[in-house]
């Protein structure tokens, strides 16, 4: 094949969008494509007329200055990031690869990643926003559950005073009604002890250590009301996790507290796996109990949310919210297999090393 003419290549060139120059060691542009006329504003006569320098932001001089002196050096320049100053005043963000040339002029390629900065900045902004509200949240969750504890206490004193006061004289049903409030009370101040331990967690100062799960499910075990015949197994040992303590606790004292709690018969069992990835574990927790409806699968992961199936039992519905929070503040996730009548399946996964997630 031929060589292409240089009519061919500069025709070539014009319809880059990438742009490419030849800088002089002067510190003028000597070739200019297309591109920069369209991407700037300017006649490429204009660009041509100016040391380059000129063109570029005042914030950026230094590192242009400093990038170009090492370009002089015979040092090749590999992604250097500055910013254009348009015609319209406009700004556009570069990235730069350029090699020097033996003859002392400099050949050049920017690509124009204006669009990919902002799309950057607007991230930014939107975690940033989505951090303070989070906080913000968790913030007013734990003032408003402070807030209505002790007016709760006050009630419950008072009934007791309202029931001594009435003496054994009284009719049952009053008694009954009492006992019926204080109850009511009482979990009251259950959820509200719930909703606080939720808005604390991942805002613990307390740090990351290995954890021994083996040691760990033991002392769970022995904490849980377990009936006689039902198995909580862990068929290999457990290798230990990077975490904070008690939200490793929390983690699994949750999901096997409803294992045993939403079990079918007293004589199932919940199986602990893990396996190892590149870069996570993966814990599986089987249960053989009563299942979960598939179209409640995204709810009982969400804040006082109880299914109907469960209401006998005693709960207040921030068991899985909070596992949930505490796998996802670590950069794991969770996800639910489970049918009504054939047990639930909890996986989730947990990074070897933290990333520097939650400090
Ligand atoms: P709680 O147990 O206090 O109700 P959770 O947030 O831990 O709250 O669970 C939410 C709901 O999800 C429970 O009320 C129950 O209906 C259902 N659930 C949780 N774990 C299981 C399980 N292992 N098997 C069956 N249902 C479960």
């Amino acid at each position: 094949m031929d060589l292409p003419t240089p009519q061919q290549l500069a025709h070539f060139f014009s319809l880059s969008l990438d742009h490419f120059c030849v800088a002089g060691a002067d510190g003028y542009f000597k070739h200019l494509n297309r591109a920069w006329q369209r991407t700037l504003g300017y006649t490429i006569e204009e660009l041509l007329s100016r040391p380059y320098i000129s063109f570029v932001h005042p914030e950026d001089y230094n590192a242009t200055v400093q990038e170009q002196q090492s370009l002089d050096g015979g040092l090749q320049t590999l992604q250097f990031e500055n910013r254009y100053i348009a015609k319209d005043g406009t700004l556009r963000w570069f990235s730069w690869n350029a090699v020097p040339q033996p003859d002392g002029n400099i050949y050049a390629v920017a690509r124009d990643i204006t669009t990919q900065k902002q799309d950057e900045r607007d991230t930014r902004h939107l975690l940033q926003r989505l951090e303070q509200k989070n906080a913000e949240l968790d913030e007013f969750a734990y003032i408003v559950s402070h807030d209505l504890k002790s007016p709760l206490r006050g009630i419950m004193n008072l009934s007791e005073w309202i029931k001594e006061d009435l003496g054994p004289t009284v009719k049952p049903e009053v008694t009954e009604q009492i006992e019926m409030l204080q109850a009511r009370v009482a979990r009251m101040q259950r959820l509200i002890e719930d909703l606080l331990k939720y808005a604390k967690m991942n805002t613990s100062d307390a740090s990351m250590e290995l954890v021994d799960l083996n040691t760990l499910i033991e002392e769970i075990c022995s904490a849980l009301l377990v009936p006689a015949g039902y198995k909580i197994l862990v068929p290999q040992p457990l290798q230990p996790i990077l975490a904070r303590s008690s939200e490793a606790y929390q983690l699994f004292q949750n999901l096997l507290s409803n294992a045993v709690k939403y079990r079918s018969a007293d004589t199932g069992s919940v199986v602990i796996t893990q396996t190892s990835q590149a870069d996570d574990w993966t814990f599986v927790v089987e249960d053989d109990g009563i299942g979960i409806d598939p179209k409640h699968h995204h709810r009982v992961f969400q804040v006082f949310q109880r299914l109907k199936d469960a209401e006998e039992i005693e709960g207040t519905g921030i068991g899985l919210a909070l596992v949930k929070k505490i796998v996802e503040g670590m950069g794991g996730r969770i996800t639910l297999a489970s049918t009504l009548g054939h047990g639930s399946t909890f996986t989730f996964t947990w990074p070897k090393s933290p990333n520097g997630q939650n400090g």
